[in-house]
């Protein structure tokens, strides 16, 4: 199953991780007992309710509810008809490079959807674009983009094997975080992308992908490492969905690592088992 390149990959990653010496002579695999954790899998019926309760409750308590909520309703929905108009990944580009629904796109240099091979069987969904995927138009590009490499590589994937988007497809001014009306009109883009290229496999990458596309209130902390099934009214079968770690989060907490390296080695074998 190892090949050099794999092998290369490895190494690096466990650099990076900070595994720079060695401590004495027998490997000790301190992943057994994860690895032989129960799969919990939970269904995560793609409707945003999380995301359309909190808008409620946040747009609700303000003083002029009804002209707030009909504000809000709008973008939503002409963001769903786009993307529901959208029958092919490039239709899809085109719809949103048309959508001005989220005002993001104001300050914004670029449009940031995708980057990998649409035909992938992995898809993975971070948050939002920085600077410098705002610059390229590349989604994963900078320090973050460079650690989803290195995890992709150390079990033998990389770009052409996946596929990357985001939460929120243009970059929030000075990296703030999206707001929930932000994050609600580009959520029927992502569905619909997941039904154009249905993969085999979907990662979230944070607290925000969870959220937003599993329905979960729960933060990132409690729900990583575990699987949902991904569904929406227009896919023919569920999906299964690993919620894992952001990279920027990992580069602050490095002790993390060791997590996401349990995670991707989970996605890897969950793939080898599907696609096999
Ligand atoms: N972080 C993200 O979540 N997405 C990017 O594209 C870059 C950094």
């Amino acid at each position: 199953m190892f090949n050099d390149k794999i092998l290369a990959g490895l190494m690096n990653w466990y650099l990076i991780s900070g595994l720079d010496e060695t401590t004495g002579e027998e490997a000790i695999n301190r992943f057994d007992t994860l690895d032989s954790e129960e799969i919990r899998i939970q269904d995560a019926e793609c409707q945003p309710q999380v995301l359309k309760k909190e808008l409620q409750s946040k747009y609700m308590n303000d003083n002029n509810d009804e002209i707030k909520k009909t504000s809000i309703e709008p973008g939503v929905e002409a963001a769903t008809k786009l993307a529901l108009g959208a029958q092919t990944v490039e239709q899809l580009i085109a719809q949103l490079q048309q959508f001005d629904g989220c005002a993001l796109k104001r300050t914004a240099t670029n449009l940031v959807f995708i980057d990998g091979n649409i035909e992938a069987p992995l898809l993975f969904i971070g948050e939002a674009p920085g600077a410098e995927e705002d610059k390229s138009g590349q989604p994963f590009v900078g320090p973050s983009g460079k650690l989803l490499d290195a995890i992709l590589e150390s079990v033998g994937l990389d770009r052409t094997k996946v596929l990357i988007s985001n939460t929120v497809f243009w970059r929030p001014p000075g990296n703030r975080t999206p707001t929930l009306l932000e994050t609600a009109v580009c959520l029927p883009f992502i569905q619909r992308l997941i039904e154009l290229v249905c993969p085999k496999i979907i990662v979230t990458l944070g607290g925000p992908a969870a959220k937003s596309l599993l329905n979960q209130p729960d933060g990132v902390s409690r729900i990583r490492g575990q699987w949902f099934d991904y569904k929406t009214p227009n896919l023919k079968q569920k999906i299964p969905t690993l919620v894992m770690f952001h990279p920027a989060y990992l580069l602050r907490s490095p002790y993390q690592k060791r997590l996401a390296w349990h995670d991707i080695r989970a996605i890897a074998r969950r793939l080898e088992q599907i696609t096999n």
